[in-house]
């Protein structure tokens, strides 16, 4: 039982998986893109020292998981707002309540 906005109430709703892959947590940093595209223009490129080993080092072995739900009264749904980084992510059924 969850909240809906739309139907002013607590309603059963069904759980959803999100794919948070090629997407940016949070502002999408329009700025700070900006900027890097004009540092590393024309003669001289980029200032800063080109890494030796451009190996990513500890990669995560979490993933991001965003939960969307949808209204099985209404079919209104609503999206978890931030990614939570977890390893394992499983839809278990509710029981009772
Ligand atoms: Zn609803």
């Amino acid at each position: 039982m969850r909240y809906c906005p739309k139907c002013n109430k607590h309603t059963e709703q069904k759980l959803e998986r999100v794919k948070t892959s090629g997407r940016r947590a949070g502002s999408s940093l329009k700025k700070g893109r900006r900027k890097s595209v004009k540092l590393n223009y024309g003669y001289g490129g980029s200032p800063y020292p080109k890494l030796e080993n451009n190996r990513r080092a500890g990669a995560k072995t979490s993933q991001k998981v965003l939960i969307r739900y949808s209204c099985k009264t209404c079919g209104k749904k609503t999206q978890t707002i931030n990614a939570r980084r977890m390893k394992k992510f499983e839809i278990a059924q509710a029981t009772g309540q």
